[in-house]
């Protein structure tokens, strides 16, 4: 039996099969949970569905976090399927590119604006209505990065973003707390996405954690989906809002190794 057998959830985030979500998904699948699946428009069904297919997903639904109505019409297709749910995957980020680049201080008001609402309260948002299906208890999850707590280059709004969204982990944990809902994120390493790639020299940035994390590699999706499969299965059940670094320990490091600055 694994993990996750009789558990079942939504997943939030599958762009394509270098998804951090997918990476999520698929060790979930493994490990027997029953999983509905979401993407974000017509342009990335086509490639959500037959990744669907091969996890015999309950569901899939279109659901655009900038659209209410189709956050709310996603869970009520998770009730309607299956009565209550155990877990929730929000895995979904946004800023645009033109100002993940350059100086934080030359952000504009609507892109932080649009960026704030997609990659921070959609998570509040999405968390609330899935905490009123998990009437048994149940466990939340959402992806952060290190950028949040300290300056990465470019990565500008999206680590004001980060920050705000790891504060709402804790409080969302306090508030869920007595109905038995834990709330947790996965700090995640850098990983090549679609989303990875929009921050400007992102290879730079990636190839630098490689060489100065203590296990000097980067970490795989399948890494955080294994990661995931403990924060969302009871052997977390004492765990809530915790920012869970998947990262190769880069976080602990404060300068590179002496070999190298000896070079
Ligand atoms: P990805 O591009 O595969 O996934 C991002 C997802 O966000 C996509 O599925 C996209 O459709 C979705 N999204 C964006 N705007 C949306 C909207 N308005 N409504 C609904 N969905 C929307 O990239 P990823 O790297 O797998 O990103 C997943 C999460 O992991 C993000 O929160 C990201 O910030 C985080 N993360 C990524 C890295 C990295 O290096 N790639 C590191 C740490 C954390």
């Amino acid at each position: 039996m694994g993990l996750m057998a009789g558990k079942r959830g939504v997943v939030m985030g599958v762009a394509n099969n270098h998804s951090i979500a997918w990476g999520i998904t698929q060790t979930l699948a493994a490990e027997g949970a029953e999983i509905g699946l979401t993407y974000q428009n017509d342009q990335f069904g086509r490639r959500v569905r037959p990744l669907a297919d091969k996890v015999e997903a309950a569901f899939l639904e279109q659901c655009d976090v900038e659209d209410l109505a189709s956050v709310d019409r996603l869970f009520e297709t998770a009730g309607r399927t299956w009565g209550s749910i155990d877990f929730f995957v929000h895995a979904v980020a946004f800023s645009d590119k033109n100002e993940l680049k350059g100086l934080y201080a030359d952000t504009t008001r609507e892109n932080f604006t649009r960026t704030m609402v997609i990659s921070c309260f959609s998570f509040t948002e999405s968390a609330k209505r899935a905490a009123a299906l998990m009437t048994n208890g149940g466990s939340m999850l959402t992806l952060t990065y290190g950028g949040s707590v300290k300056v990465m280059p470019n990565y500008n709004v999206m680590g004001v973003a980060k920050a705000a969204l790891e504060s709402s982990v804790r409080y969302l944990a306090a508030d869920f707390g007595s109905g038995g809902v834990r709330v947790n994120a996965i700090s995640a390493g850098p990983v090549r996405t679609l989303a990875g790639a929009g921050v400007t020299d992102a290879r730079l940035m990636f190839n630098y954690q490689r060489k100065h994390s203590p296990l000097e590699r980067t970490v795989t999706i399948d890494e955080i989906g294994r990661s995931s499969a403990y924060l969302l299965s009871d052997y977390s059940s004492g765990v809530t809002g915790e920012i869970h670094y998947v990262d190769s320990g880069y976080n602990i490091v404060s300068m590179p190794k002496l070999d190298e600055l000896r070079a």
